[in-house]
């Protein structure tokens, strides 16, 4: 079976944006792992036993970023899963979308991260190697578009 993990998509809205077009003011939040290839990577983590998908999702922001639910707005109508193998095992991984309610929210990191990024759709790609993240962030920015 699969090793199962679940995180959270995590942007700002920069406000002092000074386009008119909404979505130039996104920045999402990625991690840079401490451990292996030091990657870049939403906050996600194991489903522990008992808890849902989103609990997870939830518990493993504030444990890795430091973020409560109570400072996140979660968008509604976006999910997505990735499947790759990590350490010789297939590994599922589900991310949902959410906003922090405050744009200057402190981001504390857990020894699991070296360093942390808010970016723009474009260089979050680029830190993001892998195609199956880079496609995720271009489809949850678009979904985002779409919304406005
Ligand atoms: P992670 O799932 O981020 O804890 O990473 C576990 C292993 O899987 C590491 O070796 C990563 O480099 C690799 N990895 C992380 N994300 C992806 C992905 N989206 N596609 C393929 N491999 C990945």
């Amino acid at each position: 079976m699969a090793v199962r993990a679940c995180g959270l998509i995590i942007y700002r809205r920069l406000q002092s944006a000074p386009s008119s077009k909404v979505t130039d003011g996104i920045e999402y939040l990625l991690l840079q792992t401490s451990y292996g290839t030091h990657h870049w990577t939403p906050p996600k983590g194991h489903v522990d036993a008992g808890e849902d998908d989103l609990q997870t999702a939830f518990r493993e922001t504030q444990e890795e970023a430091g973020l409560q639910a109570s400072q996140l707005t979660l968008i509604e109508g976006y999910k997505k899963e990735l499947h790759y193998p990590a350490h010789g095992k297939p590994k599922t991984v589900v991310y949902w979308l959410a906003e922090v309610k405050d744009c200057n929210t402190e981001i504390k990191l857990s020894e699991e991260h070296q360093a942390f990024q808010w970016l723009k759709l474009e260089d979050a790609c680029k830190f993001a190697e892998y195609e199956d993240m880079q496609a995720t962030l271009k489809e949850a920015h678009e979904f985002l578009c779409s919304k406005k």
